[in-house]
């Protein structure tokens, strides 16, 4: 898969001015429910498609899965009576037969499909030349190259107008978000196809919805293209994920507010105050570096010591103290425990390693 402006063209004609909004329910629940937030969206000329799952890939059986086929059908109502695009999440052959039937736009990959390379083979092949947008989400996992794996699986069967939605990562570590955003992926993504839409899912990050503006905010400084944001009439009572949707006026405030900013600047003073910057920033990388070279080879004296004295590499206590004491430190600095305990982790890990070195 080449980058190519080519990769662009639906989004331009959908929108001549960023963000592109996708706002929906998480779930089609009822033909009255779809028809109220869709009217209410509908007054909001920000909001470019409207969305709602209708088969709901839920972590653990028992929950609600979707209504199915006759949530097509009021799509189709929205669509027919509101004229927004309209899009669902589909996840096998089956489900694109019958959006395709309800004349369905917009269809987006899950992040529990795009995990799997046999599922989104399968999907790529039943979209197989479509003019339809296709939308991929990052896999539930921080796996750039699965994400990028199942775009060149649709690239591949002639899926040309494509583009990817950044929901956040799952983790086992306690955070703010329900899902990491680990920024870093969406935007090495980014940087090898700068002309594929990028849109980020704040709801599917954040889970809660006082931090959806933020995080929108964040994506759109990032450069994002566009943003999927869960809009339900009464989101307390939503039957999934309640506590991440918002109402059409709070979608409207939220969007009002956005600070949008430009790709670049021309003025000098910015350039030359950024390239300041930049200078300081490298030289303290380099810093970072020799401290860590250096760091390196003290591991391995510890390592030659403690191999001379028949003792075993890791020391658990330890261990487990120094990084306590490391993010107590941290946050005096202000850098989140998340950051200090990934960093500590992996200097730890290449520690190790050099300690080997010296067995
Ligand atoms: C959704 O958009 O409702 C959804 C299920 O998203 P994800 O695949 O990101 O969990
Ligand atoms: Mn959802």
């Amino acid at each position: 898969m080449e980058n190519s402006p080519r990769l662009r063209d639906w989004y331009e004609k959908l929108t001549q001015q960023k963000p592109l909004v996708i706002a929906g329910p998480c779930s089609a629940e009822t033909e009255q429910q779809l028809m109220d937030i869709a009217t209410s969206l509908r007054k909001n000329d920000k909001v470019h498609i409207f969305r709602a799952g209708i088969w709901k890939p839920r972590t653990r059986p028992g929950g609600f899965e979707g209504v199915g086929e006759i949530g097509l059908k009021w799509l189709q109502k929205v669509k027919q009576e509101t004229g927004m695009l309209v899009a669902t999440e589909v996840a096998n052959k089956q489900h694109i037969l019958l959006a395709q039937e309800y004349g369905i736009d917009v269809f987006w990959i899950g992040a529990r499909t795009t995990v799997n390379p046999f599922a989104v083979q399968e999907i790529a092949e039943a979209l197989h030349g479509t003019d339809k947008i296709v939308l991929l989400k990052n896999p539930v996992n921080p796996d750039l190259s699965l994400w990028l794996g199942g775009l060149e699986r649709l690239y591949n069967v002639g899926i040309k107008n494509l583009g990817v939605i950044h929901r956040g990562f799952s983790t086992y570590q306690k955070t703010k978000y329900r899902n990491l955003p680990e920024w870093q992926i969406p935007i090495e993504l980014q940087a090898r196809f700068p002309d594929l839409p990028l849109i980020c899912d704040p709801s599917h990050i954040t889970g809660q919805r006082e931090m959806v503006a933020d995080v929108a905010q964040q994506a759109l400084n990032l450069n994002y293209d566009g943003l999927m944001i869960e809009t339900h009439n009464c989101p307390d009572e939503a039957w999934s994920d309640a506590k991440q949707q918002i109402t059409p006026e709070t979608l409207n405030d939220i969007l009002n507010q956005l600070q949008l900013r430009k790709p670049e600047a021309q003025s000098e003073e910015y350039h030359i105050e950024l390239n300041n910057l930049r200078i300081q920033i490298d030289e303290l990388d380099m810093k970072i570096l020799d401290i860590l070279g250096e760091r390196m080879q003290i591991a391995e004296q510890i390592g030659g010591l403690k191999s001379k004295h028949n003792v075993a590499i890791l020391q658990s206590d330890r261990w487990q103290d120094v990084l306590q004491k490391y993010i107590r430190e941290g946050s005096r600095k202000g850098l989140t425990s998340n950051f200090m305990t990934t960093l500590f982790k992996a200097i730890h890990q290449e520690s190790i390693e050099h300690q080997e070195k010296k067995v």
